[in-house]
Parts: C-alpha cells; structure tokens; sequence
C-alpha cells in the first residue's frame, strides 16, 4: 500500500504545479490505496472526489513540493475524517463502570486485561467482571489475566444470568472500595439476538459510564456492519479496535467512524499485555493509513514557515534580477522559523556562502541581519550605492566591523550573480524571451 501511495505522490514530484492531469492520476492511486487498506468503497469514493476539489482549488508553495502539498491535503482530510483530535477515555462514577461489547474472537477479554492494567498503573483501584455465561474457558482466560496483571477479577462459575453477575460485581466493587469496573462480556460469531438482548439487559440494569464496542481491525468491511449492528441497539460510546500489529493498515478505523460516527478510543497491537494498548491518535493513523511516516510533520513545518505569498513574490523578483537585501533578510527569517537550518539553506542559491557551515545554529545569521538592519531602505534596495563613509556608518551601527560589511557585500553580489546565471538557463530573466 505504501508503494501506491509513493507511487501516487511521486506522480506529482517533478511536476511544476498541481495540475488537473496529475491530480487525476494521483486521486485515482490514493483511492486505490484507500481500498487497499479496507476503506468502504463508498466512503473511499467520497473521500478522493473531495481531496480532489481541495487540491485543485490550492495553491501550490513555491519552496514545497506539490507532492508534499498533495500529501498534506490528503493526511488531514483522513485525520479530520476520523475525528480530528484525540477522545480522551474518562469514564465517571463511584465506581467508574465500563461495558465491553464486540463480537466472539474480537479481543474483547484481551482488551478487558490490558485496559485494566493501564487504569492501575494509573492508580485505580480495578475490578474486572467475567460476564461470558457460555464459555468455563472465558472465565478462565480473564482470571489469568488477572494474575497477570494482579488486577481481582469477579466471577460467578454458577450462575447464567450476566445481568445478575454484573449487578453483584459492582455491588462487591463498592464494598471493597474499587474506583473502576469493567465488565466482559459473551460474544457470538456473528450477530445473534438473544446476544443482543442479553447485553442490552445488561447495559439497561448496570448503566455503564461508557460501553466500548470492540472490532478486529482485520475483519474490514465486515467490521463495519458489525460496529453498525452493535451501534443500533447498543449506542455504545466508543471503537476499539483490535489486532492492529499485524500489516493491516487501519482502513476500518476510517470507515466505521464514518458510519456510526463514534470516537475511536483504543488501538490495541498485540496479544502482550504490556504496551500494546494505545489511545487512539486520528493523526498517526492517517499517517498508517497511508504509509507516510514523518512526511506529514516535515511538510507542516515547511508550511508553517512559509508564508505562500512571500514566496511567490520572491519567485518573481528572483526572475526579474529584483532580489534585494531585503529580500534577503526576509529569507533568513524564513529559514530561521524552518527550524533544521542546515538542510533549509541550501534551499537559496548562495545562502551556504553567508555562514560557514560549522557556525550554521540560530546565531549564524545574526551579523548579517544585524548589518542589513543597520542600513537605510535605499541601500538595502541598492546597495551598489553604499560607498566607505556608509560602510563605516553600517559596521558602527551594527557592532560589526567594515571587513564584516564588504563581506556580506561582497557574498551578496556573488549571489545575485549565480541567481542571474540561473534565470539566464531558465529563462526568466527580464532579459528572457519568454516570461512565466
Ligand atoms: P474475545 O472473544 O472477544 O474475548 O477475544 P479474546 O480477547 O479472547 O481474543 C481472541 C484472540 O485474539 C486471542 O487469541 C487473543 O490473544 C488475540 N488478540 C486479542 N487482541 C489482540 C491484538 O491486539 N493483537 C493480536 N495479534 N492478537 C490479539
Ligand atoms: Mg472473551
């Protein structure tokens, strides 16, 4: 999937702009990778049809590639597609009562086990409740997860009534002092309706604080309708979604927020107990879903450094031999905001000659901006005017020395130069036969 979307993206690298033959190409790959990481076909539809208007109608930076752009545009639309921002799991009352409902197999025992050893690790006093009436073995399995974890675990091995057993266990739970209860519950292969009944039953008698429908990530599509089914007569509170470690990418993540329009709130990436339990991040999920890494991070710095008209302004004074020191100034300023300046500089043809490469931190550029500061607005424009009676004004007001000052001077000209030189073979100077 990550090659489709590389694939995708690097259909747009190299390419000027974001045109609407290359938006095309690349909406149609990433619906394509979208499908692959079991996106609902609807949804993956309607998804790329908006990342498409949103990439047409932007504008392109001129110092970020359009595949970074595009890859931006597309990240956030699935973050904002899957809620956003972050739903902190808080569940209230004395005790604090979770339900756990899902599907036979979905992880709902493993997820009561490790969500109990996070609540306890964060200082809760927890009590899990074994309410799988069908299965000795599911009591069995929660009671070693238990020991575990040194977490009680409540059972009641006779009695086949969960409504019952839940009612006991939170009544022993506020005898014994504990702050929070979760409760396991039975599941079926597949969605039956004494289950349904049974965990409604359950639902209207304890009143949970929250009810966390669990899902196996890597059941796709099916996931859907089964969070869809549970959703309806549960109204359940929030997704976890389990068997994350493997390669599956995620795509139900997006599908059943969509559908039910329920926060996600736990991931879960292993059968180990320990560290395998993450609060759900729609951010980092994009990024999984789409198999980008750090790219979405690296991009929004340079966005936020650049400020997308400057750099067009720049483009066309760079092409009209225009450049000044102002100009100048306001690309160090630039640069210093982008954070990782070595890499940044060799963005300005020239710029490495300004600093040596040694002194290259966040007080490389400071003579220089303090001597272009220190000169008046038309000798920033054109400094060709500066002679040694200005020279000695700039060094002075600027605590550098008049070598310092000829040296910028000097490194300044030599720039203009080589960006000349680069107009002359691009063919956008003023001189030029053609402009852009
Ligand atoms: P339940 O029937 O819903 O209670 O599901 P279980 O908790 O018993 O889990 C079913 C199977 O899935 C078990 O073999 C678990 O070890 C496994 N399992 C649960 N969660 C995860 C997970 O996040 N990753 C992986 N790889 N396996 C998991
Ligand atoms: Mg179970």
């Amino acid at each position: 999937l990550s090659d489709k979307l590389d694939r995708a993206v690097k259909n747009l690298k190299g390419e000027g702009r974001i045109s609407e033959i290359n938006v095309a190409t690349t909406v149609k790959e990433i619906r394509k990778a979208l499908l692959d990481a079991d996106v609902n076909f609807k949804i993956a539809k309607q998804i790329t049809n908006e990342i498409r208007e949103e990439a047409l109608g932007s504008n392109v930076l001129t110092a970020v590639s359009p595949g970074q752009m595009f890859t931006k545009i597309v990240s956030d639309k699935l973050t904002d597609l899957m809620g956003g921002e972050m739903t902190p799991f808080r569940p209230t009352g004395t005790p604090a009562v979770v339900l756990i409902a899902g599907l036979q197999g979905s992880g709902k025992t493993t997820f009561t086990g490790k969500l109990g050893l996070r609540l306890k690790k964060q200082g809760k006093q927890v009590l899990l409740v074994a309410c799988d009436v069908y299965r000795p073995a599911a009591i069995d399995q929660l009671e070693t997860l238990g020991e575990q974890t040194g977490v009680e675990v409540y059972t009641e091995r006779e009695n086949k009534n969960p409504v019952e057993i839940a009612q006991n266990a939170i009544a022993h739970a506020k005898k014994t002092g504990k702050s929070m209860v979760i409760v396991d519950t039975a599941g079926r292969l597949a969605v039956d309706e004494q289950m349904m009944k049974e965990i409604e039953a359950v639902k209207q008698t304890i009143e949970p604080s929250e009810t966390l429908f669990v899902v196996d990530s890597m059941t796709g599509q099916d996931a859907v309708n089964t969070a869809k089914t549970f959703n309806e007569r549960l109204n359940f509170d929030g997704v976890v979604l389990t068997k994350l470690d493997g390669d599956t990418r995620g795509g139900a993540a997006l599908s059943i927020r969509r559908v039910v329009e329920k926060p996600i709130k736990f991931i879960s990436l292993g059968e180990k107990l320990e560290n395998t339990l993450e609060e759900f991040h729609p951010d980092r999920m994009a990024q999984r879903i789409l198999g980008m890494g750090d790219v979405v991070t690296l991009v929004e710095k340079a966005q936020q450094a650049f400020d997308e008209q400057e750099a067009q302004r720049l483009n066309k004074k760079l092409r009209k031999n225009q450049f000044d020191l102002n100009d100048l100034l306001s690309q160090i300023q630039h640069i210093k905001k982008m954070g990782d300046l070595k890499d940044l500089i060799s963005m300005v043809p020239g710029m490495n000659k300004m600093v040596k490469d040694t002194e290259i931190d966040e007080n490389a550029f400071k003579p220089v901006e303090a001597i272009i500061y220190s000169m008046t607005p038309q000798e920033r424009t054109a400094p060709e005017i500066i002679d040694n009676r200005r020279k000695k004004r700039i060094a002075n007001g600027s605590g550098t020395s008049v070598q310092q000052v000829n040296n910028l001077l000097k490194q300044f000209n030599e720039m203009r130069k080589t960006m000349k030189k680069i107009n002359r073979m691009t063919g956008g100077g003023t001189g030029g036969s053609k402009a852009a």
